[in-house]
């Protein structure tokens, strides 16, 4: 049985498949959708990451999924409270787990039938588009009935995205693969904007970033740029520090100057 709300993101890491949370990047309920309920699997290693060390027996089978999505959603409805989104995220990289797609096809059924006010949304680092039948399939779903995908994007350069992500994927095979699928799908992009080790990112980032930012904004795919300061502990603390809110704020204005140099729009949103 699933208590509801659930205000933190805590039980994710208890085995739950499905967890409740009052979102800010949402503006209200969002019903998150974990296929890692045993471990965290993810090929980053974010230092500000929120995920804590944790091991459980529990095992990911499409069949709970669907009845705890289920109770969530009519649990919902019931008390009446609007659900914003169904958003696959959890204990690592979601495209990365064997059951992404069936679980996806899963949540997309409930969804239409029960919540259709609710976005279907798949956050990703990026790693999962290195896989042509995973690309696809965000591509087909995103195309089909709206899958809005969040695509991580902390780094402008491959110094800061050594630091900030922690990744064994090349950088720049990552970053070809994400132009790739801007081109052909729209995406929400999110940065992580904090210090790592007392630093934060240098103005040749800064400036590497927004020129990234508006080689993708210039698709008119990019649905909205959120930018977001750290909010939550994590494991590591406090080697990841959040950055003062003046720095986030002089970041959206430099993207949104960048932005407007190249003649692009594209909203530009931040979160505390
Ligand atoms: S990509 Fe997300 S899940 Fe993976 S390490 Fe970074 S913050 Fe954690």
């Amino acid at each position: 049985m699933i208590v509801f709300p659930v205000e933190n993101h805590r039980n994710r890491e208890d085995g739950s498949l499905v967890y409740p949370v009052y979102s800010r990047r949402s503006g209200g309920l969002s019903i998150g959708i974990n296929l890692f309920p045993d471990k965290k699997v993810c090929p980053f290693d974010c230092p500000y990451c929120e995920i804590f060390p944790f091991t459980t027996t529990a095992k990911f089978v499409v069949d709970t999924l669907k009845g705890e999505l289920t109770d969530v959603v009519n649990n919902a409805q019931r008390r009446a409270v609007p659900i914003r989104d169904i958003c696959f995220s959890g204990n690592g990289e979601p495209t990365l787990s064997p059951h992404f797609e069936k679980a996806l096809e899963a949540a997309r059924d409930i969804q239409k039938k029960a919540a259709p006010e609710a976005k279907l949304v798949a956050i990703t680092c990026g790693a999962g588009l290195l896989r042509d039948e995973i690309f696809s399939c965000l591509q087909n779903a995103t195309a089909s009935y709206g899958l809005d995908v969040w695509l991580k994007l902390d780094a402008g350069g491959e110094a800061w995205y050594r630091a900030i992500n922690r990744s064994a994927i090349p950088f720049d095979k990552l970053i070809a693969k994400i132009k790739e699928f801007v081109r052909r799908s729209p995406a929400t992009l999110q940065t992580m904007l904090c210090s790592i080790g007392g630093t934060l990112p240098s103005d040749a980032e800064e400036a590497a970033w927004n020129h990234l930012a508006l080689e993708l904004a210039e698709t008119g795919n990019v649905r909205q740029f959120q930018l977001y300061g750290k909010a939550r502990p994590s494991a590591e603390d406090p080697f990841a520090e959040a950055a003062p809110v003046s720095y986030l704020e002089k970041r959206a204005k430099t993207l949104q100057e960048t932005l407007a140099h190249g003649g692009v729009e594209a909203p530009v949103s931040i979160y505390l």
